[in-house]
């Protein structure tokens, strides 16, 4: 019997973690503000009953549950209800609303727990034969609709669950590299490595619930990618379960053998087999690693500074700055303050940063731009780059606070992730949509999408939010990373689809990408032909057809998924009745929003 564990069927994170906004004295008045919703009158929802999930029977024949069985064991194949809600979707917003209301229209119909990459091997081969369809399941974490299967599937549907191939299975010294099990979830990965004196250096904000073979499938990048790469960089041999054998990417340094199969591999999502072994780049853990925060007057300068950051000889682990909105977010998520902490939040900062002319710029100190910068490495080195980036910050009229709160951010990170399920309970949507773009072309992005945003909120009459950061810098570019929040007005899904394509859209056509590291899955798949040419799709769609002729692999991810059917969830406040109005009871809001120019 499987000892996988899962997150909650309904929400991010395990069972018992919550959100909570008590401690935080500023949140509340923050979120009025921001979309109107009044905390202290509003009434959270109850979390969703599993009994009230319609679930249909399974397709499944009695032959493929035996052939399955012949592979791993009958304890490890699995038809309930919960092992087959647990892995229909990831956690996006969609999917959270979705399984909220119960309005999930196709499950997959068996779930298998394979031990090893033969017993992988042999379940990919059996269900091709049988004409079923295998969905590869990591940690469940994405957010780009990687997982749901096609509405319409007619076929058996098996959700190929990695998570008992979770091991370190050896470490390469010399080269610094680890074989590590696809299955492995990032907290038991790094333990291993950990036990070892080495660091895989890969941490999404996900990095508890996801697997390094779902990195890997979706293009995953972690917080400290300035150091260590994105994944695309840290996976250098692969193991692919393929119909009819193994594909086999030695790990190697560098080749010249054609275009590249790893990379066909990386970002694949299940589409082209099913990863069972990755073989990544692992570095000794770093004498000093720590983040210091810095403030600039505005994001146009924090962006100018780290621009001018990536091209100095410094080497930090984490770029990051953050519009106004956005640094006001974070002061109000920190959760009250004590001693020197609260003098310095209190009265001296603002105080400096009166003093440096900051309160006088268009949007005053809204506008600050709250920045942190990650260093590792040896004494010496981290040293090295701090005294590099301490005159560039300086020269932008930026100013440092110290490492206390980069302590409290590298804390509080892996908690943020439940603040959607949070705001679900109150009718409201959180969510994000991120791209990369030349630093050439970074601000238009910026602005573009912040003008696409409110457009769409007029369009539907609601008032919304938007705020922003920048992160993962490379030598050409950077990440831009949106959050939205607005509170439901009719029908949740569709008003959340006028605003997440309006801002989509704002990336390609201010020459940035479709995303940066949360893949394409369903959600954004209808700019892919946008982001790299009709010949581009031709060409994709060729390796999918060619290599995987009757689409058993994961169909319906990457190309080819409509636009989003906006009407799926009609007003989750009908599925949430014990919940109060929130938008009836919240004051108006006390302050109109600024005009988009202001805001950085
Ligand atoms: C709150 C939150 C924060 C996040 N933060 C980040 C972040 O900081 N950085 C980031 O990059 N992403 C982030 N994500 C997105 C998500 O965590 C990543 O996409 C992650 O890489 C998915 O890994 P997983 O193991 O959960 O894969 P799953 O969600 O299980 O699967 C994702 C896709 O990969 C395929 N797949 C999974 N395992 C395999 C395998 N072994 N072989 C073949 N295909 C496979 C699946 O079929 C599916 O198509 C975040 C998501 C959430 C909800």
């Amino acid at each position: 019997m499987t000892d996988v564990k899962h997150m909650k069927w309904w929400g991010w994170g395990n069972e018992g973690t919550a959100f909570h906004w008590q401690d935080k004295p500023a949140f509340a008045p923050f979120v009025l503000k921001a979309v109107g919703l009044d905390l202290l009158t509003a009434t959270p929802a109850k979390a969703p009953s599993f009994d009230q999930m319609t679930i249909a029977k399974p397709v499944a024949t009695a032959a493929i549950l035996k052939t399955l069985a012949g592979i791993v064991g009958a304890d490890d194949v699995r038809t309930d209800d919960m092992e087959r809600v647990v892995h229909v979707y990831g956690k996006s917003l969609r999917d959270l609303a979705r399984i909220r209301a119960n309005q999930v229209l196709r499950y997959p119909d068996i779930v298998v727990y394979p031990d090893n990459e033969a017993e992988v091997q042999r379940i990919v081969d059996a269900a091709v034969a049988a004409d079923a369809v295998i969905i590869p399941f990591g940690g469940g974490s994405n957010i780009a609709g990687s997982l749901e299967p096609v509405p319409t599937e007619k076929r058996t549907i098996i959700s190929l669950d990695l998570g008992r191939l979770n091991k370190v299975l050896d470490i390469d010294t010399d080269a610094g590299t680890a074989r590590i099990q696809a299955g492995a979830l990032g907290p038991d990965l790094e333990a291993q490595l950990q036990a070892k004196g080495w660091t895989i250096g890969h941490f999404p904000d996900s990095f508890t619930h996801s697997t390094i073979g779902g990195w890997v499938a979706t293009r995953s990048s972690g917080m400290q990618s300035d150091r260590f790469g994105d994944i695309s960089q840290i996976a250098r041999g692969l193991r692919v379960a393929r119909p009819g054998g193994t594909l086999v990417i030695r790990s190697l340094p560098s080749t010249s053998s054609g275009p590249s199969v790893r990379e066909m591999i990386l970002g694949s999502e299940g589409r082209l087999g099913v990863i069972t072994e990755v073989t990544a780049q692992i570095r000794p853990n770093a004498e000093v690693r720590e983040i210091q925060a810095y403030f600039f007057p505005n994001f146009e300068t924090g962006l100018k500074a780290m621009q001018e950051i990536s091209e100095s000889e410094a080497r930090p682990s984490i770029t990051r700055v953050s519009d106004g909105r956005e640094s006001g977010f974070s002061l109000a998520t920190s959760k009250e303050r004590h001693g020197m902490d609260k003098f310095l939040a209190g009265t001296v900062l603002p105080g400096l940063m009166k003093s440096k002319g900051w309160a006088k710029q268009p949007g005053g100190l809204e506008n600050i731009a709250l920045s942190f910068i990650g260093f590792e490495g040896t004494k010496a080195s981290t040293k090295f780059s701090k005294a590099i980036v301490d005159k560039i910050v300086k020269k932008h009229n930026g100013m440092g606070v110290g490492s206390g709160p980069g302590v409290l951010y590298d804390q509080k990170k892996f908690d943020t992730p439940y603040l959607r399920d949070f705001l679900l309970d109150y009718g409201a949507v959180g969510d994000v949509s991120e791209t990369a773009a030349p630093w050439s072309k970074l601000r238009a992005v910026y602005d573009g999408a912040m003008k696409a945003a409110d457009a769409a909120y007029a369009s539907i009459g609601i008032e919304g939010w938007i705020m922003a950061h920048m992160s993962h810098s490379y030598h050409s570019g950077a990440c831009l990373y949106f959050t939205f929040a607005f509170v439901e007005k009719n029908n949740m899904l569709g008003e959340y689809d006028v605003v997440k394509s309006a801002i989509q859209q704002s990336f390609i056509d201010n020459g940035a990408t479709l995303s940066h590291h949360h893949g394409v899955g369903v959600e954004h798949s209808p700019w892919m032909e946008q982001d790299i040419s009709a010949q581009g799709v031709q060409v994709m769609a060729g390796l999918f057809s060619a290599t995987d002729p009757k689409s058993n692999l994961n169909p319906g991810k990457i190309l080819g998924a409509k636009p989003q059917d906006s009407g799926v969830v009609k007003a989750t406040k009908a599925a949430a009745a014990t919940r109060a109005s929130t938008t009836k009871a919240a004051p108006k809001k006390p302050a109109a929003k600024k005009p988009a120019a202001q805001r950085a």
